[in-house]
């Protein structure tokens, strides 16, 4: 097992102003909290925090995940509290620890590609510190070490897991080494008899192998002395378990495998990198298609290098990778090859934005020539770039979001009609709003009912353009069944206004003609046409009903004549736009809710006005009940600046000056108070009613947040229904 000393002298080596107090002080606390357990293998637990911090330092981070890695599992797993860790070894250390409990404590359920990448991403979402990632694949790394002692079903899971997801997050951060030991840890217990057959391959072709590298790397170094170019040349044994993912992908057995033996030549320079591989061309013949230029074109990773298959003394095939010495340490190490240990000052990341963001910057510059940066920023989704969210479903499988996504685009997202009957949502087991901002990691629970249905409210805070869609279409289909009725309603009216049976008068058959003149196709039309106003009963009415029937009821009134006062009157130019009816309509705003600029409103149809138009919560609107055939969709045209009032009721100290302060802030706000009421009540308190003017919502509210933040007021609050001030009264 290895010791403390072993851990603080590799950071010292690496980062010699390392502050390793608070290695030496998680080292005994972490050894104590875990005293009493052992690992499934029978070793002391402790070995485990001990050896992620072993890795950690093997990836050259700096003191505080190093220390976070020997805590890294004290908050899970023994009595050591969150609380504890903040005293004891600060604030940082402490979120190192809980965003690696986090990340532990998620299930990743599905096999499927698509959710893996968004499991990766939610991973690297959520670790809004990259350490925290890199703590995760440490202690990763040396679980697959030592998965031997699980059973077959644990050690399954854990291996696919890996390959899945933590294996493809190394390799995107360019961690060589950690995605190499993650895949050739895991083939034994995803594929064992494959991992057997290769290994036993392996072994007995290296012999083979060993003699004939030599003998290459031989050739090459004379080659190199000769045209005084400097560069080591090593031999290079592929991964057993790329040999695995060819066999696997190309569908070939072991013996097809050819490119087994391997050449990595490093150099000291970028130009050298050329002349080697021109030397290694003219030595032996490149087989066509196999040259890639990883320098002139980078992996998004950051991986650097020329590769090349040639066809080898004896005919064997020889892969080459050519690079410099600097290439290959980011091959290697990836991102970690960018930690930068000055005297005194840490490492060029940390929990400042200022410094991550220079971090992240440095990284995308010193690759302004990979072909789509994009691929890599979208690698890094750390905070600072993350435009989605990822929340779970109670089955365990994450959805990735645009950011600022609700539980109804959650339930959207799941399927149509989730969305389109959703009641309730519960995020981490509690009831939130429809409207509430998801969270990376939320867990989301949908209730539906077959009550429930889309409202237009609902498109104010919806993100997904799915559910925007969705809603919009539900509602259309909706508003038009409502017309259909209304339509049909207004016309049986008209004709019973004569005094005639509706069901005898109005008949497909006999009424083409009359259809034909209206413009539509069939009744259903015509009720439509009726339902949005397009079309007035009236002249229907008058081509239905015989003509003595119409001379003798001629003055009466009838609703079809209400109706074509509706059509006739002039638009109010208020800055409202009714949606299904012409111009000629009269507008009105309800004088119980005052509703104002961007605030979500209906229209009612009203017997006798044309439209008045009402707040969505207006109580008016909803005491309609039945009568819901009589509203129509209104909505706020952008242009046409014009002021409401808005009543607005303030309780505050009843103090001198009080309500010329008060005034003094509306103004400012370049608010007009059009009526004020001004009230003495008990206990020093006063109340104040104002009739204000205001152009939008945004004014208003700036308005009241103003006014609350006055020494002395208590209370503001925007009156809605005059009911609400009568009951005052
Ligand atoms: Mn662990």
């Amino acid at each position: 097992m290895r010791k403390l000393d072993d851990i603080a002298s590799a950071i010292l080596e690496y980062h010699p102003a390392a502050e390793v107090d608070v290695i030496f002080d998680a080292y005994f606390y972490s050894a104590k909290a875990h005293r009493n357990q052992s690992r499934k293998s029978g070793e002391a637990y402790f070995s485990h925090p001990v050896e992620v911090a072993w890795n950690l330092t093997r990836l050259r981070m700096d003191e505080k995940s190093v220390a976070a890695g020997l805590l890294h599992d004290t908050i899970e797993d023994t009595l050591a509290t969150k609380e504890e860790i903040v005293e004891r070894f600060g604030e940082e250390v402490c979120q190192l620890v809980d965003g690696v409990t986090k990340i532990s404590k998620m299930q990743f359920s599905s096999k499927e590609e698509s959710q893996a990448e968004n499991y990766r991403k939610m991973i690297l979402a959520m670790s809004k510190d990259i350490r925290v990632v890199l703590i995760k694949l440490a202690d990763r790394a040396h679980n697959i070490q030592t998965l031997e002692s699980l059973s077959e079903a644990s050690r399954y899971r854990i291996a696919r897991e890996t390959l899945d997801i933590y294996a493809p997050i190394a390799h995107r951060l360019g961690i060589g080494w950690i995605k190499n030991e993650l895949e050739n840890g895991c083939l034994p217990h995803i594929a064992p008899e494959e991992c057997r057959i290769i290994r036993e391959k392996m072994e007995r072709g290296r012999e083979f192998r060993t003699i004939y590298v030599e003998k290459v790397c031989l050739i090459i170094e004379d080659e190199l002395k000769e045209a005084d170019i400097e560069g080591s040349i090593k031999g290079r044994t592929k991964q057993d378990y790329s040999i695995y993912k060819k066999m696997i992908e190309q569908n070939i057995s072991f013996e097809e495998v050819y490119d087994l033996i391997g050449i990595r030549i490093l150099t000291s320079s970028l130009k050298d990198c050329y002349a080697v591989l021109g030397l290694i061309h003219s030595l032996w013949k490149p087989i066509p298609g196999r040259f890639k230029d990883y320098i002139a074109m980078p992996k998004p990773n950051q991986y650097q290098s020329l590769h090349t298959t040639v066809i080898g003394p004896e005919g064997e095939r020889v892969e080459v990778q050519i690079r410099t010495q600097a290439m290959h340490r980011i091959c290697e190490e990836g991102i970690a090859a960018h930690w930068q240990y000055k005297e005194k000052t840490g490492p060029h990341y940390g929990d400042s934005s200022d410094s991550r963001l220079n971090w992240v910057r440095h990284l995308i510059e010193n690759q302004k020539d990979i072909k789509n940066p994009k691929d890599f920023l979208n690698a890094f989704k750390v905070d600072l770039f993350s435009n989605e969210v990822y929340a779970f479903t109670p089955a365990g499988e994450v959805l990735a979001l645009p950011r600022g996504s609700t539980p109804l685009d959650f339930a959207y997202a799941v399927h149509t009609d989730i969305g389109n009957h959703c009641e309730l949502a519960k995020v981490n087991g509690k009831f939130v709003a429809l409207r509430h901002k998801l969270r990376n990691g939320d867990q989301v629970e949908i209730t539906t009912s077959k009550e429930s249905s889309p409202s237009r409210e609902w498109l104010s805070f919806v993100k997904t353009p799915k559910a925007k869609g969705q809603i919009t279409h539900f509602i259309n289909a909706h508003e038009r069944e409502r017309s259909f009725r209304l339509g049909r309603e207004m016309l049986e009216n008209a004709v019973r206004g004569y005094g005639m049976d509706p069901s005898l008068l109005i008949n497909e058959q006999h009424m083409s003609e009359v259809l034909q003149g209206a413009g539509v196709m069939n009744l259903e039309g015509l009720y439509l046409g009726m339902g949005i106003g397009k079309i007035s009963p009236l002249q229907i009415v008058q081509k239905l009903v015989p003509n003595e029937v119409l001379e003798t009821r001629k003055g009466e009134e009838g609703s079809q004549v209400k109706l074509k006062e509706i059509a006739s009157f002039k638009s109010t130019g208020s800055s409202i736009r009714v949606k299904c009816f012409n111009d000629d309509i009269h507008l009105r705003i309800g004088k119980c809710c005052n509703p104002v600029p961007g605030e979500p409103i209906t229209g009612y149809i009203t017997r006798a006005r044309g439209v008045t138009v009402h707040h969505m919560d207006c109580p008016c609107v909803s005491d309609l009940g039945g009568e819901s055939e009589r509203l129509v969709v209104v909505e706020w045209e952008d242009e046409g600046q014009k002021d409401f009032e808005v009543r607005i009721h303030i309780v505050a100290e009843d103090k001198p000056g009080q309500l010329a302060e008060i005034t003094q802030v509306v103004a400012g706000c370049n608010t007009n108070i059009t009526r004020a009421n001004i009230k003495q009540g008990a206990n020093k308190r006063a109340y104040f009613d104002f009739l204000i003017e205001i152009s939008d919502l945004a004014q208003l509210d700036e308005t009241l947040s103003a006014i609350s933040a006055i020494e002395g007021v208590i209370h503001v609050e925007r009156i809605k229904a005059n009911a609400g001030s009568a009951h005052r009264g």
